[in-house]
């Protein structure tokens, strides 16, 4: 099922007394979800992820602005005829209810035509339920479950009715790490098999580049940038997309640009044909660094971590928006640990610039 959001702004009633203004946690959001992708929705807390699921699954109502499953406008369908299925953080399961009871909690509701007999019901909770393996689980309470398992059963939930659209919010934030990883390719795998349009909120940016099939970054209610994780985290449009994706994050120094060259500092780093004189950002990715006796960038040495395969240069720089720049190059380079400068040659392709003061990408041609 495709999903379109056209233009939806939500704005709530002022809490406090003294704020009269109302709160804008959307505004002017368009988005299209293509029917049976998994698009997340990442972004910092309070950006308007929640509620955006909200509105798509009809809790809420916006403000102004549509919703369409498919060529049917949805606005002003209610929660339970929209034919979604919600997870939300907390497994909100039925504590007195066994983990069947709580699968088939949804089934036991439908009226009419819809009424289903106690064989059909306990074959789609069978089914369900083995969709996310938690077949052997029927029988106990969710208090006698895992946090992993709880989450299953919640799934198991929310599918059993086969909702045309599925709505994650935050489902890992209360697992341990481990746990949180294995969900994650779980909640991918389950969806592959489903096929359901599936929406996943987080605002983790590891979860959403592992996952999903595109990303959606928002800030303060407005959308950033769409595009598949690998597209997004190789062509940010801003700072912001920039700064909240890749661990480790992206290394942020002040520069200009002048006579189409761009300095860090005193350091000139590359030609950049096309750019005006102005002030920037510089994003340089931790892998776009060359170690290089030579090199254009001059940084203050600090130490080395060593991660396997590849080791982490860790220097300063006082044009360096970040305490610690991170370099990540190959353990087969040689490091002189004894010198308090190192310097880097820098990867054109790894490196961005942003308008100093709009934070908009710069583009520049490379040689
Ligand atoms: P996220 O899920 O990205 O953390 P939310 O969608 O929950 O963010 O919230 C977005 C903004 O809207 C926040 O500033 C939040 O405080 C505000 N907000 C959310 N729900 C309400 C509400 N019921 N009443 C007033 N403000 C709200
Ligand atoms: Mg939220």
């Amino acid at each position: 099922m495709k999903v379109t959001l056209q233009n939806l702004t939500k704005q709530f009633p002022s809490r406090s007394k003294k704020e009269k203004q109302p709160v804008t946690a959307l505004y002017d959001f368009t988005l299209e979800i293509p029917d049976g992708s998994l698009v997340g929705l990442l972004g910092p807390s309070g950006c308007g992820k929640s509620t955006t699921l909200n509105l798509i699954s009809g809790l809420l109502k916006p403000t102004s602005g549509n919703i369409f499953f498919g060529n049917e406008d949805v606005t002003n369908v209610p929660a339970e005829n929209r034919g979604i299925g919600l997870v939300f953080q907390n497994y909100a399961l039925y504590p007195h209810l066994t983990v069947l009871k709580n699968i088939l909690f949804p089934l036991e509701n439908l009226k009419g035509k819809d009424k289903l007999s106690k064989q059909e019901m306990l074959e789609k909770a069978s089914q369900a339920a083995k969709l996310v393996q938690i077949e052997s689980l029927m029988d106990r309470k969710p208090n006698e479950l895992s946090g992993g398992q709880q989450q299953r059963v919640a799934i198991a939930r929310a599918l059993v009715k086969m909702p045309r659209v599925l709505l994650l919010d935050e489902p890992l934030s209360n697992l341990d790490a481990r746990l949180r990883l294995a969900t994650r390719e779980e909640i991918k795998r389950i969806q592959q098999e489903t096929k359901i349009t599936t929406v996943f909120v987080t605002h983790d940016q590891d979860e959403a580049m592992s996952i999903c099939d595109f990303i959606v970054v928002m800030r303060e209610g407005k959308l950033e940038q769409v595009g598949k994780p690998q597209e997004i985290y190789d062509n940010p449009e801003n700072l912001f997309v920039a700064k909240f994706l890749g661990t480790p994050a992206i290394n942020v120094f002040d520069g200009i640009v002048k006579d189409e060259k761009l300095y860090i500092g005193s350091d000139f780093i590359f030609d950049v044909p096309g750019v005006v004189d102005t002030t920037v950002k510089v994003g340089i990715r931790p892998e776009g660094f060359i170690l290089s006796e030579n090199g254009h960038l001059s940084c203050n040495f600090c130490g080395v971590e060593v991660m396997g395969r590849d080791i982490s240069i860790i220097s300063t720089n006082e044009n360096s928006e970040n305490k610690k720049i991170r370099s990540i190059i190959s353990s087969e380079n040689k490091v002189d640990t004894s010198s308090s400068i190192v310097r880097f040659d820098l990867k054109p392709s790894k490196v961005f610039i942003f308008h100093g003061d709009t934070h908009k990408r710069i583009h520049f041609s490379v040689n």
